[in-house]
């Protein structure tokens, strides 16, 4: 589509999404929108011929966007109004869809707010939690979420509850093409300091057992349950498969964590996918396990 219609934030043109993702790699976005608040998404989605496609991003914490480049518009919520933190009553925090998981986590702490310290670990936003479910050390985002306000593509404002997202691990069942838009948490009272030691303790653990200063996006696979119902490690299973370090052009799977690939300089998003299927066959050919992608995929190869 050549013509877009008139927005008050910033609409790039064959912007590159390299940047745009923790992996750096990626083709450019047909079209890359920063809505300065919610009125300029509603107004310019209202008037997007609907069979444009929409791809709302957060930090590309968890995110292959393919060398092709992604079709349509792609969405990244960087205007002030979503990256507002409100501490509520009753121990709830609130927190905007662009906001950084690990601010929501400080927030919660300091207003005495017990509960999101597990936030404290995970590089993504709060659009991408409540994507993916995010979570670790035992808590998700399913935990601690009360309610979510989403802007359909058709521009509507719509509340929901905690209880109709269908969570699972690293996935909600909600329909596709809802740009969550703010979300409101409970928590519990707590001593700030308290609460602060423990994100510290979440945050020493990752430090020493996740490549977390690389590009790389992070958990590759979901762990997968066996015939038995229990559940096992991708790690592990890639591990045994003898992939930890293995290479692909640029990319590598991490010699610290083996569920995590990694982008050693110039690799592109086809090494990078191509690496994971690589270890997907090793591990079937291993264990006769098929890995499911954790990272979303996205784009034109
Ligand atoms: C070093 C590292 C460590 C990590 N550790 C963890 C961990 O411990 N636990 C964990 O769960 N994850 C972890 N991750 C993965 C990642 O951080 C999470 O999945 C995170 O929630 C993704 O958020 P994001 O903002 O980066 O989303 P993106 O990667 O940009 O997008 C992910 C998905 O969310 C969708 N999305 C993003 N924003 C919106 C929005 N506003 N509205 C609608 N859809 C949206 C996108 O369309 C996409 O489908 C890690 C990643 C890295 C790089």
């Amino acid at each position: 589509m050549s013509d877009f219609p008139a927005v008050r934030g910033q609409l790039l043109r064959g912007e590159s999404l390299a940047p745009f993702t923790w992996f750096r790699v990626g083709g450019p976005a047909d079209a890359l929108f920063l809505p300065a608040d919610t009125d300029d998404l509603a107004q310019f989605l209202a008037a997007l011929p609907n069979d444009v496609p929409v791809l709302p991003i957060g930090v590309g914490s968890n995110l292959i966007v393919r060398d092709g480049g992604v079709p349509g518009v792609t969405i990244r919520l960087a205007g002030r109004q979503f990256a507002q933190i409100e501490p509520l009553d009753g121990a709830r925090i609130k927190a905007g869809a662009g906001v950084l998981d690990s601010m929501v986590a400080k927030g919660a702490a300091k207003a005495g707010i017990a509960g999101l310290e597990f936030y404290a670990g995970i590089p993504g936003t709060i659009g991408g939690a409540l994507t993916m479910n995010a979570g670790c050390y035992g808590r998700e985002t399913k935990d601690v979420l009360v309610e979510a306000t989403v802007m359909t593509r058709t521009s509507e404002i719509v509340v929901i509850p905690a209880s109709e997202f269908g969570f699972t691990y690293r996935h909600n069942a909600l329909p596709d093409g809802l740009i969550f838009l703010n979300a409101t948490y409970q928590g519990a009272p707590d001593d700030p300091a308290a609460i602060t030691a423990r994100m510290g303790e979440i945050t020493s653990k990752r430090e020493a057992s996740q490549p977390i200063r690389e590009k790389t996006g992070g958990s590759t696979f979901k762990n997968p349950v066996d015939a038995n119902g229990e559940k096992l490690s991708a790690w592990k299973l890639n591990d045994e498969a003898g992939m930890r370090g293995y290479r692909r052009g640029g990319a590598q799977v991490s010699e610290l964590h083996a569920n995590f690939l990694i982008n050693t300089g110039e690799a592109t998003a086809a090494d990078i996918e191509g690496l994971g299927e690589d270890v997907r066959a090793a591990v079937k050919a291993k264990h006769g396990i098929e890995l499911e992608w954790e990272i979303k995929r996205t784009g034109r190869p």
